[in-house]
């Protein structure tokens, strides 16, 4: 019998997680008079007479690399697990962000399926403002490692400090502060990763008018650069590189391609010049898939160091969309309602090599 427990706080991050992946911004709308529409309502559908390949089940056994505790019950948690087997994903890594009592009642509720679900916790920056910050935060996170943490995540900046966190954010403070060393090496001695949010697509910080190639989710997701403090894209992509180069013990994941879609190749030196940095796909299949041959060559260049993820719920749509773009080569299809940007979306194509690697080896190389 599946008894019903709840989780309580982390509800209201994994909401607003989910509403970071720019995944349900655009509901289906009945088609409209051209003469005063509205460009937030355009909706085009292809009518090309080409291949449409749908993949109902990965070609390959998967491992999600980034997900958020989103099942809420017992009930919620077993649909997924069915949800799962249907589309071929192994095991999923719940990025929990949570620490103390939150991350205990998700430990709860996730460790009857230990075979399926992997908990990341979050840090606790309790204290991060005054002296002596360090020892407590360390000692939380070894006490997460023995309720079954095995990594740290989804930490996040977005330019005002670390604050995808519970109980305390840290406003102020970046990855590279030496206030994160101990944590960060604690990490490297327990061999668990670290999954990074670091800014968000270069859209936001673009001026939202008629030149914004990434409007429609521009306009909602916009950083406003005005706010006192903030630092700017370019400055937490160094963040994180300093963070990442001062400590080279530490896996570091970048997820969402470090929200670097637009200049790819700026992720791929990063991934040349650091052995201990990976970056997850998750969420960003729209920005992607926008250029599928510059990103067919960027996934063979770096098959080792690509990790299949999520983070858009866990819907048997939403991950069918993920093989489709990842598997097949099909052309200009649309998913506004997966993804609010207006862009035809193109799938890679990607060799069984690459496939495999994407989805599972690279995976259990850093989870070992
Ligand atoms: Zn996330």
């Amino acid at each position: 019998m599946i008894m019903n427990t709840k989780i309580n706080s982390t509800i209201g991050i994994s909401v607003f997680l989910i509403l970071c992946c720019f995944s349900i911004s655009n509901q289906p709308l009945s088609a409209q008079n051209a003469d005063n529409l509205l460009l937030k309502n355009y909706r085009p559908v292809s009518i090309y007479k080409i291949p449409e390949t749908h993949v109902d089940k990965a070609a390959y056994p998967v491992i999600d690399m980034h997900s958020h505790p989103l099942a809420r019950t017992d009930a919620e948690v077993a649909k997924w697990v069915k949800i799962m087997d249907a589309c071929g994903i192994e095991k999923t890594i719940v990025l929990t962000m949570a620490t103390g009592s939150e991350f205990d009642s998700i430990a709860r509720m996730y460790n009857k399926y230990s075979n399926r679900f992997i908990l990341w916790c979050g840090f606790d920056y309790t204290g991060y403002d005054k002296p002596g910050f360090g020892p407590s935060a360390v000692k939380e996170l070894e006490r997460c490692y023995s309720l079954g943490a095995r990594g740290v995540g989804e930490l996040g900046d977005k330019g005002l400090g670390l604050y995808y966190s519970e109980p305390v954010k840290a406003y102020g403070m970046h990855f590279d502060d030496p206030r994160m060393k101990p944590l960060f090496e604690k990490c490297a001695e327990l061999h668990i990763p670290i999954n990074i949010h670091v800014a968000d697509p270069i859209w936001m910080y673009e001026k939202i008018d008629s030149t914004n190639d990434g409007l429609m989710n521009a306009e909602t997701w916009k950083i406003d650069m005005t706010q006192p403090g903030i630092i700017g894209f370019d400055a937490l992509i160094l963040s994180l590189e300093k963070a990442v180069k001062e400590n080279p013990k530490t896996t570091f994941i970048a997820c969402h391609f470090a929200n670097l879609n637009h200049d790819i190749d700026k992720l791929g030196s990063l991934l040349d010049k650091y052995p201990n940095l990976y970056a997850d796909i998750s969420a960003r299949y729209a920005e992607s898939a926008t250029i599928p041959r510059y990103m067919k060559a960027f996934y063979e260049k770096y098959q080792d160091r690509l990790l299949y993820g999520t983070d858009m719920g866990y819907d048997t749509s939403m991950y069918r969309i993920t093989f489709r773009v990842l598997e097949t080569n099909d052309e200009h299809f649309y998913e506004t309602g997966q993804f609010g940007y207006h862009w035809a979306l193109n799938g890679f194509g990607l060799s069984k090599e690459v496939l495999k690697k994407l989805y599972r080896e690279n995976a259990i190389k850093i989870l070992k």
